[in-house]
């Protein structure tokens, strides 16, 4: 068992008050908090050891070198890669779905080819592939979600075709709280011969991720949704498919020779990171990863579900809600709408009482309007959330409701 306590303690942040009120964070699917010793590592990095890696022959320059490369066995590992060559830094989700679609985008799609995204996605696993479609000539397609917030198998077959390059999915949804089934989408997309892009910047957090296991081609997070620093991510590719890929930015670090006639590119992971890479950022994303498994992913997956089971439950006892996702495979995101209340009027009356709260579409418009809704108000539960909180959760709604309604 968790032992919340000594758990929160390690969050300075959580100590603080708003508005009066101590702060009842339920913002984990924007940013996560960090612990202290995240902070710590990358201060000590900076003021201790600081210089820039892959570069000198000099001892600082060796142990960050080291370090920065230890932090990407470190990832390797936590999502079961083959090779740390399949990990590459980035800063964070969105840049890594923007490689995908410019490097595989050039290598492989062509007029008339097609790409498969879900009506469940953030606008960062949206927008790139409408870029590159119109770059390529290529046509976007989409899987629909049910009423209960689920994909629509039932049209995979009909949606992938002989022309489907990829297929861009998340994990988990950042509105509904859906976990899709990524294996099963992967068979079917692999039987056409399309690749397979995962955004995990909702699952790492929250669920063991294990790239062998969903058998994705590509999958891409940010640290700061897991308790790492901002302006860091990873994204992962098979070595097969990175090899075909042409670099997607040119700079330093990325090259093997340089001359004005013609330029040699290095090696992976490294032919997709140009430029100094945020090094003492991903000594931090290593650090997290160590803090994730000091409390043990198992325990955080347990927790977060029980979490939000009683979250459902208190909520589901409030006139006129109606959350927005219901599948039965979801966890710790939990968005409702309440009649005769404006989500954004709710999220600032919680706000006066030290509850943090997400309200808007979510960075998934076409998600919240296929729900008939471009608002709604939502809830993100993080290992570090208590039963005391949703308590407060609920009182501190009813009584918004009171004052909004009359
Ligand atoms: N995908 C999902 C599902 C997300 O929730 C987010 C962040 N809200 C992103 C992508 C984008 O992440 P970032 O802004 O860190 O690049």
């Amino acid at each position: 068992m968790l032992d919340i306590q000594s758990l929160r303690a390690q969050f300075p942040v959580l100590r603080r008050r708003v508005n009066g009120h101590p702060l009842v964070y339920l913002d984990n699917g924007a940013t996560t908090q960090r612990p202290a010793r995240v902070v710590n590592k990358m201060a000590e990095y900076y003021l201790r050891h600081n210089a820039n890696v892959h570069r000198g022959v000099h001892h600082l320059s060796a142990l960050c070198t080291d370090a920065n490369e230890r932090a990407r066995e470190r990832v390797r590992a936590f999502i079961n890669a083959s090779s740390a060559e399949e990990i590459i830094f980035t800063a964070g989700t969105t840049a890594g779905i923007n490689l995908v679609a410019n490097s595989f985008g050039e290598a492989f799609v062509r007029p008339g080819d097609e790409i498969l995204v879900t009506e469940m996605e953030h606008h960062s696993n949206i927008v790139p592939w409408q870029m590159l479609c119109r770059r390529a000539g290529a046509t976007l397609k989409v899987l629909p979600v049910t009423d209960d917030g689920r994909l629509d198998l039932s049209l995979l077959p009909v949606l992938l075709t002989p022309r489907t390059r990829l297929v861009a999915l998340t994990r988990l949804s950042n509105v509904l709280g859906t976990i899709n089934p990524v294996r099963l989408v992967a068979d079917a997309a692999h039987a056409v011969g399309a690749v397979v892009l995962v955004d995990a910047a909702q699952a790492v957090q929250h669920l063991p991720v294990d790239v062998a296991g969903l058998d994705c081609d590509f999958l891409a997070f940010s640290a700061h949704k897991m308790y790492g620093p901002t302006g860091v991510g990873v994204l992962y590719g098979k070595k097969s498919l990175l090899d075909k890929m042409p670099p997607w930015q040119g700079g330093g670090e990325m090259v093997r020779d340089v001359r004005f006639e013609e330029t040699t590119y290095n090696d992976l992971p490294f032919k997709f990171e140009a430029g100094t890479p945020d090094f003492i950022g991903i000594i931090g994303v290593g650090e997290a990863i160590d803090f994730i498994d000091s409390v043990g992913m198992e325990e955080i997956t347990a927790r977060e579900r029980s979490l939000t089971l009683l979250a459902r439950d208190r909520l589901s006892t409030v006139p006129g809600l109606r959350f927005h996702g219901e599948a039965p495979e979801s966890s710790s995101v939990i968005s409702f709408t309440v009649e005769g209340a404006h989500p954004f009027d709710i999220g600032t009356l919680l706000d006066r009482q030290g509850i943090a709260v997400r309200t808007g579409h979510m960075c998934a418009a076409p998600l919240t309007r296929r729900f008939g809704v471009e608002s709604m108000v939502r809830v993100s539960l993080a290992m570090y959330n208590t039963e005391e909180e949703i308590d407060l959760l609920l009182r501190a709604l009813l009584r918004a409701l009171l004052m909004l309604r009359g």
